[in-house]
């Protein structure tokens, strides 16, 4: 598994971008995406960036109203 970036060795997130597709593995530091054989797809859009950006915000809500 591609846990860490070849470029910059920072932690990548395993991202699914639609369900039923494979799992890609985001740098968000050189921002791009690798498969399981860690070999560069493509850079990550600034669309995805804002969407991941959310889902984390969401995620981050929902954890802090458990209590
Ligand atoms: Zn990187």
């Amino acid at each position: 598994m591609p846990l860490f970036c070849k470029q910059c060795e920072s932690r990548r997130l395993p991202v699914m971008l639609s369900a039923g597709k494979e799992t890609l593995w985001l740098c968000e530091k050189c921002k791009n995406f690798v498969n399981n054989d860690d070999f560069i797809i493509r850079e990550q859009t600034e669309e995805e960036r804002q969407e991941i950006k959310r889902k984390l915000e969401e995620f981050e809500e929902y954890e802090a109203s458990k209590d």
